[in-house]
C-alpha cells in the first residue's frame, strides 16, 4: 500500500475531527495540529461539522480557504459523534488515521508519539487519559465502570475506551461499520479480527470553551451498544448457538417442572388449579419454542447479511502464492 498511496497522492496521515458547536476551539486546534504535524508528515485534516448551530462551519470554511490540507464535511443535522467520525474516516485518504476531539481536551502534541508506537507493529494505538480533567462524579465514575465492563466483556483490556484520540491503520477501519456510540469499540472490533492494539498515556486538558455535549445518558447507550457488539462479535455467524443454548436451558427447566407437576397430579393427587409449577412448565415450553424459532430466523438473517454483501466470515492477513497462481475461484 505504501508505494501506491504515494502514486494516488494519498497523504500519510489523516486527522479526523468531529465538531459540534466548537466555534471558539477550532482555530486554536487547527494551529496546534499544524504546529505538530508540519515538517513531520504529509497530512490532511478532515473536519466533520455534525450539524453545529453556532459559527463552527463558518470558522471551518475560513480555515479551509487558507489551507488546502483541510477538508470540511458538513452534515445536514446532528447525527452524533460516531457518525461524524465514520464520515471522516470514509472521506479521508491517509494510510494512518488519527481521530481527535475538537474541544482541545485531547492534545495534538501526542500524535507523533502515537504514530511512532503504531510503527512498532501495532494496528491501533489508543489514548489513555490517565489524568482526566472532567467533573468527578458524573463523568469519571460511570466511565470507570463502563471501561471495566467493556474490558471484561470484549476481552480487550484498555483503561480508556472513551478517549477519542486514537491512531488507526486504514485497513483496520475499512471493515468496521459504526452505529450508535460504537466508535469506542473499534479497538475491540479490530482486535477480534486479529489487529494488534496498544494503549498510550496521553495529555488531557480541561475544556476552556464551549459546552460538553454529553451527560449520564451516554453510559446507558454505551452499555446497550456493548451488548450488541458482544452479540454480533461472538455469535453473528452462528446465532443458533446462543438462542439454541438458551432454548436448551429452558427446555430442561420445562422437563424438570413438568415431571414434578405429573408427580404432584398422579401420585400426590394435588388440585392443579392455579398450580404455579404447571404455569411455569407451560411458560418454559413456549419459551423453548420461541427461542429455537428465533435462532432459526437469526440464522436466515445472518446468511442474508453475509451473502448479500459478499462479506466473508473471516479476516485474512496475507496470502503467499507464486506469481503465476491466480488464487482460487475469485
Ligand atoms: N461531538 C460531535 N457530535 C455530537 C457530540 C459531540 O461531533 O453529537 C464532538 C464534540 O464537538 C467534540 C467531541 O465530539 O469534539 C467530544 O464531545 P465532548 O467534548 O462533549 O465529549 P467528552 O469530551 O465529554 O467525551
Ligand atoms: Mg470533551
Amino acid at each position: 500500500m505504501d508505494e501506491h498511496s504515494a502514486e494516488l497522492g494519498r497523504p500519510e496521515v489523516s486527522v479526523v475531527v468531529p465538531v459540534l458547536n466548537e466555534q471558539d476551539n477550532l482555530s486554536a486546534l487547527y494551529e496546534q495540529i499544524t504546529e505538530t504535524l508540519t515538517d513531520k508528515y504529509d497530512y490532511e485534516v478532515v473536519f466533520v461539522d455534525d450539524g453545529s448551530s453556532d459559527d463552527s462551519f463558518a470558522v471551518l470554511g475560513r480555515l479551509q480557504e487558507s489551507d488546502p490540507k483541510i477538508r470540511v464535511i458538513r452534515f445536514r443535522r446532528n447525527f452524533g459523534q460516531t457518525a461524524a467520525l465514520s464520515a471522516g474516516f470514509t472521506h479521508s485518504r491517509g494510510k494512518i488515521i488519527v481521530a481527535i476531539d475538537a474541544d482541545l481536551q485531547n492534545d495534538p502534541a501526542d500524535i507523533p508519539e502515537m504514530i511512532a508506537k503504531l510503527d512498532e507493529g501495532f494496528d491501533v494505538v489508543s489514548g489513555w487519559r490517565k489524568k482526566r480533567h472532567d467533573k468527578a462524579v458524573t463523568r469519571l465514575v460511570p466511565s470507570k465502570i463502563a471501561n471495566w465492563l467493556i474490558g471484561r466483556i470484549t476481552g480487550v483490556r484498555l483503561h480508556d475506551f472513551g478517549c477519542t484520540l486514537k491512531v488507526y491503520r486504514r485497513e483496520v477501519l475499512a471493515e468496521t461499520k459504526l452505529y450508535g456510540e460504537m466508535h469506542r469499540f473499534i479497538p475491540a472490533l479490530a482486535s477480534w479480527s486479529g489487529a494488534r492494539i496498544a494503549e498510550m498515556v496521553v495529555n488531557h486538558r480541561p475544556r476552556t470553551a464551549g459546552a460538553p455535549k454529553y451527560g449520564l445518558g451516554r453510559t446507558l447507550k454505551v452499555i446497550l451498544d456493548l451488548i450488541t457488539v458482544k452479540f454480533l462479535g461472538s455469535f453473528s455467524t452462528k446465532p443458533i448457538y446462543i438462542f439454541g443454548g438458551l432454548g436448551t436451558v429452558s427446555a430442561l427447566g420445562a422437563v424438570v417442572c413438568g415431571l414434578i407437576v405429573i408427580y404432584q397430579k398422579l401420585i400426590l393427587d394435588h388440585d392443579m388449579t392455579g398450580n404455579p409449577l404447571l404455569i411455569l412448565t407451560v411458560l418454559l415450553i413456549l419459551a423453548t419454542i420461541q427461542l429455537i424459532l428465533m435462532g432459526l430466523l437469526a440464522e436466515m438473517l445472518v446468511r442474508t447479511y453475509h451473502e448479500s454483501q459478499d462479506r466473508p466470515t473471516y479476516a485474512i492477513k496475507e496470502i503467499l502464492q507464486s506469481p503465476g497462481d491466480s488464487g482460487g475461484c475469485k
